[in-house]
Order: structure tokens, then C-alpha cells, then sequence
């Protein structure tokens, strides 16, 4: 394999970087939070590799504009997590792509249990019930019979339409009489449509006479040797009693398909936070509950750990079917165990997963299917994972060098850093004030290098003294006193309850007349719709100078023209964004320029009102800190701008669509609107892992915000693994 070979890259903020990377290597991106990572990585590389990998399928023409760079050499086939959206049905066995073969083994193997009579069978292709029946012996008498339902009339009714059909004979309660020979009342009837003393080479008579049975009896027979009955079924029926059911297939066991599904919970296995009452929490509906492979049902599998699950189907005896689907099973559940996730159930649902469990299980789905010659291309594969879990991610991407695969990781974590082969520093500062490689090399050669992540790895970022404030009064939660009017570091490894503990603490706040307000969710601000400047604020304070300049008075434009989330002066077809959203099927979605605006967001008419020499959409094309260079004298502008600055945001566009934000700059951007409104006496901050996704200077600073609300006289209760932010908190409460 050659070099990785980037020429000229300058997506976003990346200013023209050119970068020679090691094939076959542990690859890690490092810098502060929006320095440029993941603008080379996903922006860059992952859009590079797709769009080649579409003209291969079109033949030339894929469609997917280039990435802003002007040369990628030695690129090979990519391969990346993506942020999928959860579905409620999906359990841990689905995400880490175990749950499908199951389904699979069930609907190639199992049998059904009948709902009303509770017959246990399966359905069979005509082939395999000649298969079986060849199994005579020779010179047994085979009686081949359909079973006739029995209608309001009784078998007075349906033997004229059997004697018209053409068979002579029946079975009726057990005694094989002529048609006309039926006398009285029958409780079971079955037409004998053949029968024949068994011989090899009678092979064909036999298959015809399973194949005529079989369309008789709408998908049951029964045949009959020596006195020894067996019932079959080729069809949607019991072939005991008759009753209807779908079909066996794989898709009857997902709780996402019509059959499979409960259509009580629709799948989801509880309804307003309760189990379902109708299928018992499974998701799964009576006919997939009804599936059996050997005497075991699939409800009874979705709650066996996944580290038992090779032991649960261990019974199924092998065949061309379970064989390769089990090596398959085995190799994906020795990879999740290795992250560590053995000891969790199979049919655990995603939303009771936490986010580092979500993580694992798709990188466990990835790693479950090992590639070689691919390049893995990851942000922050560790995100959210305590210091144990991280390591063993790291063995996994080891793993995927060892098979002859490049990995390549954005990532804040240090022991991938010093793991990793190369690494790339990006930098300076973030936005503008970044976008350069300010170091590449070994992890020794960065620990003495004078950069923000070599300072980081020397242990000299370090926050201010601890804030030590004496603590008043406690609100009780579980058993535990957390301070009011003080920062409070909750810590504890994955899965030791902190963010039950929040969720328990927003509770109990509010009951001590406290008035809570949490960031539990990663989420805040990051859809398309909210940008910087509406989501602080200044948008309409911006549209409202707009709109009190002359030129905006002669026009008879009021501030609500200017508005992004109402209809008047945007642009209509990306409804002020800029950008409009191209769904591509199995791959992500893509963003592109506007075709109508070209990417103005507003008519032309607004676009020739200005402030300070602005358009509206030149004022949205501004920095934070452009921004608020300019807007002293308009405290209600200057005040957001400035908690955005604090934290580390000042090189935000304001317009930049909060879709494009990353995680953590998402989550600052709620926080600084909290700043920015000042809390104050009685609030309550709860925030999840606020460190998530940032560099340790943006932690610092972040600190330094949490400080200033408790200063303003508000609690701030953290559930974090960040050593620096426990470092520097009033109380810390350690969890399991
Ligand atoms: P990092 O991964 O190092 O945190 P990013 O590559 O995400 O940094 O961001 C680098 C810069 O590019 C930041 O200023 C960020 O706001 C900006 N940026 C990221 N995505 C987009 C986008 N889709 N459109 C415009 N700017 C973007
Ligand atoms: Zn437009």
C-alpha cells in the first residue's frame, strides 16, 4: 500500500493542508475543538471516498460534488461509523448485528407453535416432505391424505365436490371408506388422494402425490404408514387444525415488520416508559412468539446475555444453514465481548443503553466484520467511554491494522494518542484561527512539542486553584447530599448510575423548590433549523437594526421580513439555510448550495438593506467574534456573543446550520445562553459529560463558565470523567 497523499485541502477552515499519511497505521488526528479534524477526516476523506465509490457504481457519473481539496492519491475504499439515527425497535443485538442471524436461524430452522390448538410444526417445501417420506421402508403402505375442513353442513356438504374432483376414497374418523360408503356424522374427514406400497423407484409417483395432497388440503397432509400418522405442512396452515398463519420466514421474527411486530407497542416493547402488556416487553408479535428452534422461542433468547448466546444455540444441530450463520454469530460476539459488552442481554432496547454502550455496540457491528485493505475512518471513537472501554477500542483498531487496514481517528482521548502511530496535529486555535498542521509525528516527538494537545500531554493544562466554597444547604438524592451553590463533580465508571443519578437530582431539586434545568441529551441546538444566531438570540436584535435603517424604511421591510424561521424575505426553497439536503438512499444524506439563492438565504430585495455595512446575509457569514467587535454599544447583541466567546465559540460562523455543529459545540452553545441569561439564586444546571467531544483547553474554559453561574449564585451538578473538572469542584461525589 502507498502513502496517503492530500494535496491542497481547504473544506471549512482548513487553509490549503497538504499531509503525507502511513498506509497500514494507527493514524490520530488531535487539536482543539473545531481546529479541523473531522473537516480533513469526514469532510474531506470519508466525502472524497464516497463520491468515488458512487461513480464507481454509476459508472462515472455518482453525482456527489468534490470535496474542496485539489489532490487525495493512495485512497483506499473507506469505511466510517456514520451517525445513524436509533430506531426505538432496534435492541443491542440489532446494532451490533447479531439479532439478524438469529432472526435468521429462527426463520430457516424453528418450527411453529400453533395459537389455537398449541400443535407444534413446520412448514416444509414439497421436496423435503418427499425427503422424509422416502424414508420408508420399502414395502410399507403409504397412504397420502388431504384434510377437508368441515363446515356448518358436515361432511354431507363437501364429499359431492370430493367424489367431482375426481378422488374416490376418504379417511373419515379414522376409517377409510369409499365416498359414497359415508354414512352419518363426522367429526374428521381427509381425502385419500393416493396410496402406494413404497418402493425407491416410485420416487416420482410419491412427489406427485405430496404435490396433489398438499393443494388439496390448502398446505397440510397427512400420510399415514403402516398406521402411523404424520401431519405436514407446505403452507400458511397448521396442519393440525387447520388455522392460518404467515409464513416462517426471517422477517417474522423483526419487531419491524407487520408480522413480527406487536401491534400493540409497534415494536417498541413498552409503551409510555411501561412494558407492553401484549407481548410482554419482546416487541414481538404472538405468531414471532410462537416461533421455536428446538424448545426454545425467541423471547426467551432476547434476555440471555450475549455472551451466552453461542451456549443458548449450541442445540441446533449443524447443517448448511447454521454453520456458517453461527461461526458468523460467534465471531461478532467474541468482538462485543471484547469491548465489553458480554454480560449485557441481547434484547436490551437502545434507549436503555447509555451513549457509551450505544458507541461500542456500532463499533463492535464494525469490528464484527473485519475488512482488509479498507481504511477506517473514525470521530471520536472513545466519546463518552470510561478510561477501560477506551483501551479496549484501542486493541480493536490495533486489530484492524494487523489485518492490513489504515485507521484513522479524530480524537481527544491521550492514551490513543500515545498509541497511535502517527499523529497530526491541527491548530493553532479553532475556525479561522486554525485549519494548519502545527505538528506531525511520533506521540514521543508531540510530547515535547510547543502545541495545545503536546502541553496537554506534559500535564501543564491545568484549571485554575480548586473553588473550595463552603457548602450551606443539601437537596437529599439517594441517599447522597449534593451542595447548592456549588459545582458538583459526580464520577464513577460506565454503567455506575450518574446519569440515573442526574435524572433522580432533577427530580428532588425541583421538589426542594429549586428549579432545575438539564443537558442530559448531546442534542441541544444540532438541528438544520437552529444556527448560532437564532439560538442565542441576536438574530432578532440583528433583524431589527435591519429593519430600522432607512433603505429598509423606504422599502416598507419590517423585522419580521428578515426573519429565518417565518416566510417573507428568505429564500424559500432552503428556507434560509443556504443549503439544501440531498437524500442519497443507503448513504447519508449530503448538504449542497442552494440552487435558488445560490446560497444568499434572503431575496435580493433584502439582501440591499445593510447594517454596518452588512447584508443580512453577510451578517450571517460573520464570526462570534467580528461580531461582537462591532456591537459594544448594543448590549442585548454583545452579551450572547461574549458567553459564546468565553466558551471557546468565537470563531463560529452565525449562520452556520446547527447540523454541521459537532457535539461539543452544540452543548456550549446551550450553555452559553444560560450565561448569557444569567441563572441565578435557585437554578439548577444539571449537565451530562459536558467534556464530551472537547480538547482540554476547551475544557478549561468550560470550567471556567460553570464557575461563573455558580458565582452568579446558581448549582451546578456534573456527571463527568474529566479529571480536571473534578480537580476543580466544590464537592465530588464518586458513584459505585
Ligand atoms: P474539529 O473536528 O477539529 O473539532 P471541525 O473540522 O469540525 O473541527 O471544524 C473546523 C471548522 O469548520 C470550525 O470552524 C467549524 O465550525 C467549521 N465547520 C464544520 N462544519 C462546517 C460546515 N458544514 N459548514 C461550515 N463550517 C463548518
Ligand atoms: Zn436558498
Amino acid at each position: 500500500m502507498t502513502q496517503l497523499q492530500i494535496r491542497g485541502a481547504r473544506e471549512h477552515n482548513l487553509r490549503g493542508v497538504d499531509l503525507d499519511l502511513p498506509p497500514r497505521a494507527l493514524v490520530a488526528l488531535v487539536g482543539v475543538s473545531g481546529a479541523g479534524k473531522s473537516s480533513l477526516l469526514l469532510d474531506t476523506l470519508l466525502a472524497e471516498g464516497r463520491r468515488r465509490y458512487l461513480d464507481a457504481l454509476a459508472g462515472g457519473e455518482g453525482g456527489l460534488a468534490s470535496p474542496d481539496v485539489d489532490w487525495v492519491g493512495g485512497l483506499p475504499p473507506a469505511v466510517s461509523l456514520g451517525e445513524r439515527v436509533l430506531d426505538p425497535r432496534e435492541r443491542l443485538g440489532d446494532v451490533i448485528g447479531v439479532l439478524p442471524l438469529v432472526e435468521a436461524l429462527f426463520g430457516r430452522l424453528g418450527a411453529q407453535r400453533c395459537l389455537a390448538c398449541g400443535q407444534v410444526s413446520r412448514a416444509m417445501g414439497v421436496d423435503q416432505v418427499v425427503d422424509e417420506v422416502a424414508r420408508s421402508p420399502e414395502g410399507a403402505r403409504l397412504f397420502l391424505e388431504a384434510p377437508v375442513r368441515l363446515g356448518a353442513g358436515g361432511a354431507a356438504a363437501v364429499l359431492p365436490e370430493v367424489a367431482r374432483a375426481g378422488f374416490s376414497r376418504v379417511r373419515a374418523d379414522g376409517e377409510v371408506l369409499r365416498v359414497e360408503e359415508v354414512r352419518g356424522q363426522v367429526r374428521s374427514l381427509r381425502v385419500v388422494v393416493d396410496r402406494v406400497v413404497w418402493r425407491q423407484d416410485k420416487r416420482s409417483r410419491l412427489e406427485e402425490a405430496v404435490r396433489l395432497a398438499s393443494t388439496t388440503g390448502e398446505g397440510s397432509l397427512v400420510v399415514v404408514a403402516e398406521g402411523a400418522e404424520r401431519a405436514f405442512t407446505t403452507g400458511p396452515r397448521c396442519p393440525a387444525c387447520g388455522l392460518e398463519r404467515p409464513v416462517l420466514e426471517p422477517g417474522l421474527l423483526s419487531p419491524r415488520t407487520g408480522e413480527g411486530g406487536c401491534p400493540s407497542c409497534g415494536g417498541t416493547g413498552a409503551v409510555a416508559g411501561e412494558p407492553c402488556v401484549l407481548c410482554g416487553g419482546t416487541g414481538l408479535s404472538a405468531s414471532a412468539r410462537a416461533v421455536l428452534l428446538g424448545a426454545t422461542g425467541l423471547s426467551e433468547l432476547l434476555t440471555v446475555a450475549l455472551s451466552d448466546l453461542p451456549d443458548a444455540l449450541s442445540q441446533i444441530p449443524d447443517g448448511p444453514v447454521s454453520r456458517p450463520v453461527r461461526e458468523e454469530l460467534s465471531r461478532r460476539v467474541a468482538v462485543a465481548e471484547g469491548l465489553g459488552l458480554g454480560a449485557l442481554p441481547l434484547g436490551r432496547r437502545v434507549s436503555e443503553l447509555s451513549g457509551g454502550q450505544v458507541q461500542l455496540a456500532r463499533l463492535a457491528r464494525l469490528g464484527g466484520a473485519p475488512l482488509e485493505g479498507v481504511l477506517y475512518l473514525l470521530d471520536e471513537p472513545t466519546a463518552g467511554l470510561g478510561e477501560v472501554e477506551a483501551l479496549a477500542v484501542l486493541d480493536l483498531l490495533r486489530s484492524w491494522v494487523l489485518a492490513g487496514s489504515g485507521v484513522i481517528v479524530g480524537t481527544h482521548r491521550l492514551s490513543v494518542v500515545r498509541a497511535a502511530d502517527w499523529v497530526v496535529e491541527f491548530g493553532p486555535g479553532a475556525g479561522a484561527r486554525g485549519g494548519r498542521v502545527i505538528f506531525e509525528g511520533s506521540a514521543e516527538a508531540l510530547a515535547v512539542a510547543p502545541t495545545p494537545t503536546g502541553d496537554w500531554l506534559r500535564g501543564t493544562l491545568r484549571p485554575g486553584p480548586p473553588a473550595s466554597r463552603p457548602i450551606r444547604r443539601r437537596v437529599e438524592v439517594a441517599g447522597l447530599g449534593l451542595g447548592v451553590g456549588a459545582l458538583v463533580a459526580i464520577t464513577g465508571g460506565m454503567g455506575a448510575g450518574k446519569s440515573r443519578l442526574l435524572a433522580l437530582a432533577e427530580a428532588a431539586a425541583a421538589g426542594a423548590g429549586l428549579s432545575p434545568r438539564s443537558w442530559a441529551s448531546a442534542g441541544a441546538g444540532r438541528t438544520s433549523r437552529s444556527m448560532p444566531a437564532t439560538y442565542s438570540g441576536v438574530w432578532t436584535h440583528l433583524r431589527q437594526l435591519l429593519a430600522a435603517s432607512h433603505e429598509a424604511s423606504v422599502r416598507g421591510l419590517s423585522a419580521s421580513d428578515f426573519s429565518l424561521n417565518t416566510p417573507g424575505g428568505r429564500c424559500e426553497l432552503c428556507r434560509g439555510l443556504g443549503v439544501v439536503k440531498v437524500e442519497l438512499g443507503v448513504l447519508p444524506p449530503v448538504w449542497r448550495r442552494c440552487e435558488a439563492c445560490g446560497g444568499r438565504r434572503f431575496t435580493r430585495e433584502l439582501r440591499s438593506v445593510r447594517w454596518r455595512g452588512w447584508s443580512a446575509d453577510e451578517l450571517l457569514e460573520r464570526t462570534v467574534d467580528e461580531l461582537l467587535a462591532v456591537s459594544g454599544a448594543y448590549p442585548r447583541i454583545a452579551e450572547p456573543l461574549r458567553a459564546l466567546s468565553e466558551l471557546g465559540l468565537g470563531y463560529l460562523p452565525l449562520g452556520q446550520p446547527g447540523h454541521t455543529l459537532s457535539g461539543g459545540e452544540a452543548r456550549r452553545l446551550a450553555l452559553a445562553r444560560e450565561l448569557a441569561t444569567g441563572g441565578g439564586e435557585g437554578r439548577v444546571y444539571l449537565l451530562d459529560q459536558p467534556e464530551t467531544g472537547l480538547h482540554q483547553v476547551d475544557i478549561i474554559g468550560l470550567i471556567a463558565a460553570l464557575h461563573r453561574l455558580v458565582d452568579g449564585g446558581a448549582s451546578v451538578w456534573v456527571a463527568t470523567r474529566s479529571e480536571a473538572l473534578v480537580a476543580s469542584a466544590d464537592q465530588v461525589v464518586a458513584l459505585g
